[in-house]
């Protein structure tokens, strides 16, 4: 099992390619800077038509704008969270921030619907799907437990907290998220954006929870 950085170029989210039994992606990217993922999977031997499968952390349009472009080259399956479904379904451009990315969203019917609890297996890895709303309402992260890898969308970054101020954000869900998933004793943290690390991810959660509490205790009195 290898797993790869391949996107953030840009506006794009990272894409995280998974090579195992199956072969899948964590999100998309925007799809503007698709034929440089495509350069960036050969690297690792993958044909954008060897890809089976795209899981979306979220509906907005830096992590799905691509994945038009991955199912007409491959017809993969595309999962994402029940509640983020509608989004992708309907091309809501104010949800998904196509309008703030000033592009245009066609309908993406994803194949699977994910809940809390559910188990994607790829071969050797099983990724575990934890609910994290906060930045949207229907974010995901996935959990890989035995190795304790976290992917953890725009939930947390290695550098702070995802922001709670856009459509379905919530920062009172965004920190039950956080606490839950700092009980979990993840190593490596992959986030959706900006840089990862291999064994300070329990840290970077910590610290990101600090500075959402942090942030409402200085609130009320500002
Ligand atoms: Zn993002
Ligand atoms: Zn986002």
């Amino acid at each position: 099992m290898q797993i790869h950085q391949v996107g953030g170029l840009g506006f794009d989210s990272n894409i995280y390619l998974i090579i195992d039994e199956v072969i899948a992606l964590v999100d998309a990217g925007t799809g503007m800077n698709f034929d440089r993922v495509r350069r960036n999977l050969l690297k690792f031997g993958v044909r954008t038509d060897d890809v089976d499968l795209l899981i979306n952390t979220h509906c907005h349009y830096d992590h799905i704008g691509g994945d038009h472009d991955f199912i007409s080259a491959s017809g993969c399956q595309v999962a994402i969270h029940e509640l983020e479904v509608e989004a992708l379904r309907n091309a809501d451009p104010e949800v998904t921030l196509a309008n703030a990315f000033g592009a245009s969203l066609e309908p993406i019917e994803p194949t699977r619907e994910l809940r809390d609890g559910d188990r994607i297996e790829l071969g050797e890895v099983t990724l575990e799907v934890l609910h994290t709303p906060g930045h949207t309402r229907g974010s995901i992260c996935l959990y890989d437990r035995e190795r304790r890898v976290l992917f953890s969308g725009d939930t947390v970054f290695c550098d702070g907290v995802g922001r709670t101020d856009l459509p379905t954000g919530d920062s009172a869900a965004m920190v039950r998220s956080l606490r839950r998933l700092k009980e979990l004793g993840v190593r490596r943290l992959l986030p959706g954006h900006g840089a990862t690390t291999d064994v300070r991810g329990g840290e970077c959660i910590g610290a990101a929870l600090d500075s959402i509490t942090n942030l409402w205790q200085i609130g009320p009195m500002g």
